[in-house]
């Protein structure tokens, strides 16, 4: 049996020492991943600082119009003016697992959920993620769910966080506190590519805790949709999704953002996709051009080139949602 040291802080500050304090120090927040990596031996930390108990579940306006929402806010209550004025978020959410999961689950803990790769998750195998230097299982083994972008031979998995993806299309800021105070980053700057250190999976540092997420005001008349392509449709993590954010002026697309997931190991941020539909009339024309645009540049393997056809008709289908057609 593997022991640890439990603590559960009722102030960040004490939480961020804890930390601190020891190197091989882990949160968990709703618990709903993290217990389920120490239960199978994928993470065995001295200490589990749980957070449960700080004070950041709540949803805040903003004076600017956008809003702040905890890193403890559960992935299901959302209140409603959120739900209102951040549909894109509310669909997102409502995709992501099952609503009992959702109950528990946070949106610190589901932004920094871990990748959901088989070989990271069954000891057996080897992986980069879990034992650096040990070799990535997937290259030679099975990649049918893996990216086909930003991959290296270090590690072909991707991020399976749905909200993540919508956040990075309605450029949310992620807030940050650690032992060196308090910063800020834009959520497409949280994950990171593996590179040739795959174990490093965000870019927070040891002992900075996420405390919020903060979404700007939404313009009027911006256009959303997030379409998740799974395997069923009860509860099961992207093959391919897309979160668009389209904002028109005189019937054009001023500006446009196309975030994807299920194909990267972080959102995948689609710009060719996004510099397509600039300056034209969202329609089925558009569309197809930023859907050919959104699959330039993939690298599938063997087992996952189906999924770069499906980022082509992912994007199509949720532009053409959001025009309305
Ligand atoms: C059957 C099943 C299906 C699922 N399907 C989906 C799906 O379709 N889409 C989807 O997006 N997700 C899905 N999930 C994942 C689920 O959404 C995550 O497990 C959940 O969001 C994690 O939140 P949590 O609060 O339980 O995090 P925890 O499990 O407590 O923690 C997860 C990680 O985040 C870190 N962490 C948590 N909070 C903070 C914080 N504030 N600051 C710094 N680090 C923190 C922890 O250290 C840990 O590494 C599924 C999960 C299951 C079990």
């Amino acid at each position: 049996m593997r022991t640890f040291h439990y603590s559960r802080p009722r102030e960040v500050g004490e939480a961020v020492e804890l930390l601190a304090g020891d190197p091989r120090a882990r949160v968990v927040a709703g618990g709903t991943d993290q217990v389920t990596l120490l239960r199978d031996g994928v993470r065995a930390p001295s200490r589990v600082v749980d957070i449960g108990g700080l004070p950041l579940d709540r949803v805040t306006r903003l004076p600017d119009g956008g809003v702040r929402i905890g890193a403890l806010a559960r992935n299901a209550p959302l209140d409603e003016t959120v739900r209102e004025h951040y549909p894109l978020l509310a669909q997102a959410l409502a995709s992501g697992a099952s609503p009992q999961i959702r109950n528990m689950a946070t949106f610190g803990g589901n932004l920094l959920q871990g990748v959901r790769c088989p070989y990271l998750r069954t000891t057996e195998f080897p992986c980069n993620r879990r034992d650096p230097g040990s070799g990535c299982a997937a290259v030679a083994g099975d990649s049918a769910h893996h990216a086909v972008f930003g991959a290296t031979k270090a590690c072909l998995a991707v991020h399976p966080s749905d909200l993540a993806v919508a956040l990075v299309a309605l450029d949310a800021v992620v807030r940050v506190v650690g032992p060196d105070g308090r910063r800020s980053m834009p959520v497409g700057d949280l994950h990171r590519l593996p590179g040739d250190a795959p174990q490093r999976e965000h870019n927070l540092g040891h002992g900075e805790l996420i405390e919020a997420v903060e979404l700007p005001p939404q313009p009027p008349g911006r256009r959303v949709r997030y379409l998740k392509f799974r395997e069923r449709a009860s509860f099961a993590f992207a093959l391919v999704s897309a979160a668009v954010a389209v904002d028109l002026r005189g019937g054009a697309v001023r500006r446009a953002r196309i975030a994807l997931g299920g194909v990267a190991a972080k959102p995948w941020r689609a710009t060719g996709a996004e510099r397509a539909l600039t300056g034209r009339k969202l329609d089925d024309g558009a569309a197809r051009a930023a859907a050919r645009a959104a699959a330039e540049g993939a690298e599938p393997r063997p087992d996952n080139a189906y999924k770069v056809q499906l980022v082509s008709r992912v994007v199509r289908r949720a532009l053409n949602d959001a025009g309305g057609r």
